[in-house]
């Protein structure tokens, strides 16, 4: 038999489970014994090296790390009900409590001479522009919309998530010497291939909401929204109230999004329609409990 090779990580994954679970492979039990011991910037910087992003994720991640969590199963003999340790919310008490990161923030590698575009500025462009500037490469980000972001900016309401948060974090990458072209949607591939990029990364997300041409659907058009379109006009303060009855028609997180949007913007008796039952629709259970105690029903 071998023995364990600790200086791999893989073992860490596989024998720490929220460590496994997590998409990202977050050092879990590291980050939130710095913050035991007081040390925010330390763990933001942990999570920051893991995930990139760790003050929108200590907001918005689905946190598959939780049902994972030892302590889910430790404790089903101390209560009925078991609770994870709050690993996510312990991503944004690092990223809320921590100071001035200068001397922390790695700096970016001398130029290696090749250049890569990334088109879009979503959370997938600006990973890959990160990593690719600190080894070296003279990266481009082109994107539609005028400031970095991508569905972070665009989609998820400011309630769960605040500007100066995406701000801070994207710019932590553009600090790197990543060269930021907003308000330019590439047109052509053929273009962009022939200006002499060594590599380029698509990076342009999914920004289709699913229609239902249903009888009736064209003629009131003016009031039938689809969710990713409508909550983008919130987020840019296009759309400023709704009527006072709202259906909402889905059952995943964008629905929870739209009909906690909708509350807030005046919507008193909202209601949400799913084909399925409660328990099988698809949002997270903490966000179906927040459209809850919204005043929402279902
Ligand atoms: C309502 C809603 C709520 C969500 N909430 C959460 C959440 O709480 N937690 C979570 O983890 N995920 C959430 N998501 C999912 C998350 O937003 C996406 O998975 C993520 O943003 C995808 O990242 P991306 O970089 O691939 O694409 P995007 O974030 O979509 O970014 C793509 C970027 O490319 C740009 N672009 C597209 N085409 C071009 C072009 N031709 N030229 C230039 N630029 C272009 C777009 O303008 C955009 O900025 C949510 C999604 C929605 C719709
Ligand atoms: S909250 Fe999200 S990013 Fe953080 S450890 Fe859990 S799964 Fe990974």
């Amino acid at each position: 038999m071998r023995p364990t090779d600790i200086r791999k990580p893989d073992y860490f994954h596989k024998v720490v489970d929220c460590q496994w679970a997590c998409p990202a492979h977050t050092p879990v039990p590291e980050y939130i014994r710095l913050i035991a011991a007081g040390k925010h910037d330390a763990a933001y910087m942990v999570n920051w090296w893991s995930n990139v992003f760790p003050g929108v994720l200590g907001r918005t991640c689905d946190r598959p790390c939780e049902p994972a969590c030892r302590r889910g199963r430790v404790e089903e003999g101390n209560g009925e009900k078991p609770e994870p340790v709050a690993i996510c919310r312990l991503k944004r008490v690092a990223a809320d409590n921590k100071g001035d990161l200068g001397a922390y923030m790695p700096k970016a590698k001398g130029g290696n001479g090749k250049r890569v575009a990334c088109i879009g500025a979503g959370p997938a462009s600006m990973t890959v522009a990160r990593d690719l500037a600190l080894e070296g490469y003279a990266v481009t980000v082109f994107d539609a919309d005028p400031k970095a972001g991508g569905f972070m900016r665009s989609q998820v309401p400011r309630f769960r998530l605040p500007e100066s948060v995406i701000d801070e974090e994207c710019d932590f990458i553009l600090d790197l010497g990543v060269e930021f072209r907003g308000g330019t949607r590439v047109e052509s591939l053929k273009n962009l291939i022939g200006q002499g990029w060594d590599a380029i990364f698509v990076g342009s997300g999914a920004p289709r909401g699913r229609d239902l041409d249903l009888p009736g659907r064209r003629e009131a058009a003016a009031n039938i929204h689809l969710g990713i379109d409508w909550l983008a006009s919130v987020s840019f303060q296009h759309i400023e109230k709704i009527g006072r009855r709202v259906i909402v028609l889905g059952g995943g997180n964008t629905a929870m999004d739209c009909c906690r949007s909708a509350r807030r913007l005046g919507g008193e008796d909202v209601k949400v329609i799913v084909r399925s039952g409660y328990e099988e629709m698809k949002a997270s259970p903490w966000e179906k409990k927040t459209r809850n105690t919204k005043g929402s029903r279902s």
